[in-house]
């Protein structure tokens, strides 16, 4: 059963809060439904989860028409410039910000929409090649372009680590996520400042948590494995 997985996931958040002094109202359980079906994010929608994360453009877009429209949509995957345009009328949060052009342009079609979008950089910390994001040092530049963006807001930072056999291996790559954070506020004068960190996955979202995720994206556990098939995974 779905719900059951979810309230599963959401235990081992408030677990997680427990051990670490923090307070689980603090922690987005994120559900990431990437290939997976428009019934099951209508069950767990059913038992009131709202947030679902999505990697590819076109089947955000077709399951945004599908299901119920207060539905909260998180971009997490990589994201193309001229593909911004079908997202930017209703995506809550993009978390995969990686270069200035990419700003660039959600600040145009967000303008157009007249909204205001929230968005995350995401940081390679563990400096993977496979990985998408920028280097610590990029993020830091990439914080002051989006800061002059009129409609884009810029909440904070995303990483996804490494996959480990033990979670506590990707515990200094959250601990420098978090760390870059307080930095990057620092040099902005405490101003505006960055308050989401999105980290955690299936795998490894307990530890996160401890390390001060504010947004665990869970797709395995809650959705089952995902059958690739000849699609290349993007992550
Ligand atoms: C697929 C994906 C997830 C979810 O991964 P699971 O291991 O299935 O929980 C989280 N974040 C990103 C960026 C992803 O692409």
């Amino acid at each position: 059963m779905l719900s059951e997985n979810l309230e599963k996931v959401r235990k081992t958040v408030e677990n997680a809060c427990h051990v670490s002094g923090r307070d689980p109202g603090e922690v987005l359980v994120l559900a990431v439904s990437k290939m997976k079906p428009a019934e099951d994010i209508q069950a767990l929608y059913d038992v009131g989860q709202r947030d679902f994360g999505e990697n590819y453009v076109q089947e955000m877009q077709k399951k945004h028409e599908a299901l119920p429209q207060d539905i909260r949509w998180h971009m997490i995957g990589h994201l193309q410039k001229n593909k911004v345009k079908y997202i930017a009328p209703y995506v809550t949060m993009i978390h995969s910000v990686d270069s200035g052009d990419l700003a660039a342009m959600i600040e145009k079609e967000a303008a157009k929409c007249g909204r205001t979008i929230d968005v995350l950089i995401e940081v390679n910390v563990a400096g993977e090649d496979t990985k998408y994001g920028t280097d610590p040092a990029g993020a830091a530049e990439l914080a002051a372009y989006i800061r002059t963006l009129p409609h884009v807001k810029l909440r904070g930072l995303m990483t996804s680590a490494p996959y480990v056999a033990d979670p506590e291996e990707n515990r200094p790559v959250f601990r420098e996520l978090r760390q870059l954070m307080i930095d990057l506020n620092r040099e902005n004068d405490n101003n505006d400042s960055m308050d989401i960190l999105s980290m955690g996955m299936s795998n490894d979202f307990a530890v996160a948590v401890e390390e001060g995720s504010a947004c665990v994206r869970v797709g395995t556990l809650i959705f089952g494995e995902r059958d690739y098939g000849n699609k290349q995974q993007s992550v």
